[in-house]
């Protein structure tokens, strides 16, 4: 069985004194939590602040993106190497907000997956599709033109590293979530897909994450069903109690 992956995405919010006050809320909350990943992917100023924060918990971080270089005259990226140097074990790549404002296309993407699992570092690898896209019958071929393009190039044992999170671009910071079934759907269709660019065992063992409006009221019947392994949490990973409820649910169907 996968154990759930609940990651808290935290975007541009947060400050020193909030992102602590946070994570010392959380290690009281959850010191129960044993089998539920926990990540947190806090802003790259406050990694190591987080990363103190967190010591004698499970809990473990991640960053929100990295460039594809090891270093050099790239002014306001940073390295795989930085990030592990700092204590991340994951990074989230491919964002839609990542690919919406910062023009990232498949390409770069699938050159920072590469570069992070080259590195050490576990991506958590984002596709779904716009709310334009569903309308029109087009999730399947989206999602699978995304999955193609950003593993391309990786062997199996790369992809047994990386965590996939299905994100609809229209449940993203807008309240509507995908429903319990809609998600499964998805994923099953992922899983699929891992089975013939891989391998059935391959395709059992990778897990993918739902990401798009989950809060405490949705993430019971979400992370009940076998096929969803986790969440990727944006607005409700910044509220103690939210977020504590999202991994309750994930510790519950662990
Ligand atoms: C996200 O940023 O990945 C996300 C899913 O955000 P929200 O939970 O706010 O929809």
């Amino acid at each position: 069985m996968r154990n759930k992956i609940i990651a808290g995405n935290w975007k541009m919010n947060m400050d020193l004194t909030g992102s602590i006050e946070l994570i010392e809320e959380l290690s009281i909350e959850l010191k129960y939590v044993q089998k539920c990943d926990v990540v947190f992917c806090p802003p790259f100023p406050l990694l190591l602040p987080v990363k103190e924060a967190m010591k004698n918990t499970r809990f473990e971080l991640g960053a929100q993106n990295m460039f594809w270089e090891d270093k050099g005259a790239y002014t306001g990226e940073v390295s795989a190497n930085m990030l592990l140097s700092v204590g991340c074990n994951y990074v989230i790549l491919g964002h839609s907000e990542r690919r919406k404002y910062f023009n990232e296309t498949n390409e770069t993407v699938n050159k920072r997956v590469q570069k992070a699992l080259l590195a050490g570092l576990k991506p958590i690898v984002c596709i779904g599709e716009t709310l334009e896209e569903r309308e029109s019958e087009q999730t399947r071929s989206v999602i699978e033109n995304q999955l193609k393009y950003d593993l391309q190039g990786f062997c199996r044992d790369d992809v047994v590293n990386l965590i996939l999170a299905y994100e609809p671009i229209w449940a993203i910071g807008t309240g509507k979530t995908a429903t319990p079934d809609q998600a499964v759907e998805v994923h099953q269709f992922i899983r699929d897909l891992l089975s013939k660019l891989y391998d059935e065992e391959l395709a059992q063992i990778v897990r993918i994450q739902y990401g798009g409006s989950v809060n405490n009221a949705n993430a019971r019947d979400l992370l009940g069903r076998s096929d969803i392994d986790g969440a990727l949490v944006g607005g409700a990973s910044l509220k103690a109690q939210q977020f504590a409820k999202i991994v309750e649910a994930g510790e519950l169907n662990s």
